[in-house]
């Protein structure tokens, strides 16, 4: 049983008063795309009461104002590309889409930064840096759909976070609204800060349970010269990824480092409809290099070929890089397209532990009769595991999936491992959370959520229960 209130005839008054009706939608047709994000698992979905398209910071602040007043849930939500169901309004309630507030609004190419509405497409961004012949370093694999609020509010990371690190590495400052309904502005254009606690910090990652994020200054960086892909293939899983410290320690500082095993490979080739090379027996890794000049840049392919070839690649080329980016980036939805029945997985081991994790994953979706998809962000650790349901009947899918979980997770910690690498814990992952977490750790999580919202307004129902 939740505290919350319904969303009355009055409340809806009221919204329509802040952001104007035609901001405020109550057709179920047009509700229905907020019940869920890219989590295609119906158990998860949830329909809302009412959804609302601020235009501006003030609109936000009054509408976590009404809903403290009446006791309504509030769910901030980017573009719905979400992986863990953050953005799933699993109390009803409003949701609070950010759709509209998608401007650029400032692009400094003198001080590198620029400072963008919450709703602005991650792809906007990156194409807006580049016209200013600047570069944004976030670069997750979904970018030509989700927003950059959402990535603030995940922590994305994505392809170049090996050598740029995820969001909040990009990010300045945010302008957020409070749980209580307060506008305020957490960090600052500076290159280092010991100020207090880190707010902004803390914000990221957060999932939209501290506050609804409304703006966002960016750094921006040099445009890397000169840039190649180079398609490691190998037939062995341990050397495909063992190569990552095999670059690292030779000091190569590649800017991506991707995985694909053959199942995604063959998966990406059937969506894409793109004949892949290699695609009988071999495992990819992508690799990413930048470099100050042509010459510098193939110094370091050679080097990398010379390390590839020394620990057992099958072949080094020189690939067609948007067709294998293409495949890359289509994981999750190849996947899709194959069953609605998976579970995306998005855990995180060290790198060192990644080529055994990756063969323990497969060897535990084997026992329970499912199939296994992987990818992996190999550079960080981050293993993207598709569980398709295989040869699970569907009416035992859901318990058989918990005891993979389980298997998994059990694993995944026993090696140092946390269940999310990147999309979050959501409502998805809630459960585990709760299981694997330091019972200290959820305490302190659980305090300053009750701190900042004490009336748990904030996208209820994720990352942990607080009462
Ligand atoms: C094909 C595909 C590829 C993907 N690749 C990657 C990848 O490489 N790296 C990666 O990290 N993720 C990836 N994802 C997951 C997803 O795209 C990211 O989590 C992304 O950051 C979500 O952004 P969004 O705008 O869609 O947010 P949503 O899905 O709408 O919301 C995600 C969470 O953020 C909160 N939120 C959204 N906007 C705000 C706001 N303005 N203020 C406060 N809270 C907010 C929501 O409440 C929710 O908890 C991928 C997803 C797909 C479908």
């Amino acid at each position: 049983m939740s505290h919350y209130n319904p969303v009355s005839s009055g409340v809806i008054d009221k919204l329509k008063a802040i952001v104007g009706e035609r901001n405020v939608v109550l057709d179920p047709d047009k509700l229905h795309p907020y019940s869920h994000d890219e989590v295609t698992d119906p158990r998860y979905h949830h329909m809302p009461e009412v959804v609302v398209y601020p235009e501006a910071a003030a609109q936000v602040a009054d509408i976590v104002k009404l809903a403290n007043a009446e006791l309504v849930p509030l769910v901030p939500r980017g573009a719905g590309t979400g992986l863990a169901c953050g953005a799933v309004p699993v109390y009803g309630g409003i949701v609070v889409a950010m759709e509209k507030m998608n401007k650029i609004l400032e692009i400094n190419a003198e001080a590198m930064y620029m400072v963008v509405e919450a709703g602005a497409r991650t792809e906007e961004v990156q194409k807006a840096a580049g016209e200013a012949g600047l570069f944004y370093a976030g670069d997750p694999c979904s970018g030509d759909s989700c927003f950059i609020g959402g990535n603030a509010a995940t922590n994305a990371g994505g392809n170049r976070a090996i050598k740029y690190g995820t969001t909040r590495d990009q990010v300045y400052a945010l302008e957020v609204v409070t749980p209580t309904g307060e506008i305020t502005t957490l960090g600052g254009r500076l290159r280092k800060c010991s100020t207090g606690y880190p707010l902004e910090q803390l914000i990221m990652g957060s999932e939209g349970t501290l506050g609804i994020i409304t703006k966002v200054t960016l750094k921006l960086l040099a445009k890397p010269r000169h840039v190649m892909d180079l398609l490691l293939v190998f037939s062995d899983i341990d050397k495909a990824i063992g190569i990552v410290l095999v670059l690292a320690k030779a000091g190569l500082a590649p800017a991506c480092v991707e995985f694909m095993d053959n199942n995604a490979i063959k998966s990406a080739e059937q969506f894409t409809k793109e004949k892949l090379p290699y695609d009988e027996a071999g495992h990819y890794t992508i690799v990413q290099i930048e470099g100050a000049s042509e010459e510098d840049l193939e110094d370091k392919a050679a080097a990398i070929d010379e390390l590839a070839s020394a620990n057992g690649a099958m072949a080094v080329l020189v690939p067609d890089s948007a067709k294998i980016w293409r495949a890359r980036k289509a994981f999750a939805e190849a996947v899709r397209a194959e069953t609605l029945i998976h579970s995306n997985e998005d855990v995180v081991v060290p790198v060192d532990k990644m080529p055994e994790a990756i063969r323990e994953l497969d060897r535990i979706c084997r026992k329970h009769n499912a199939v296994a998809r992987t990818v992996s962000h190999a550079g960080d650790g981050n293993i993207h595991l598709s569980i398709l349901q295989g040869a699970i009947p569907e009416d035992e899918w859901p318990d058989r999936l918990s005891e993979i979980h389980r298997d998994i997770f059990d694993y995944v910690y026993s090696i140092g491992g946390k269940l999310s690498g990147e999309h979050g814990i959501g409502y998805k992952r809630k459960q585990w959370m709760e299981t694997y977490s330091d019972p200290v750790q959820l305490t302190m999580m659980r305090a300053v959520k009750r701190a900042l919202d004490p009336k748990l307004i904030l996208n209820p129902g994720k990352i942990f229960d607080v009462e």
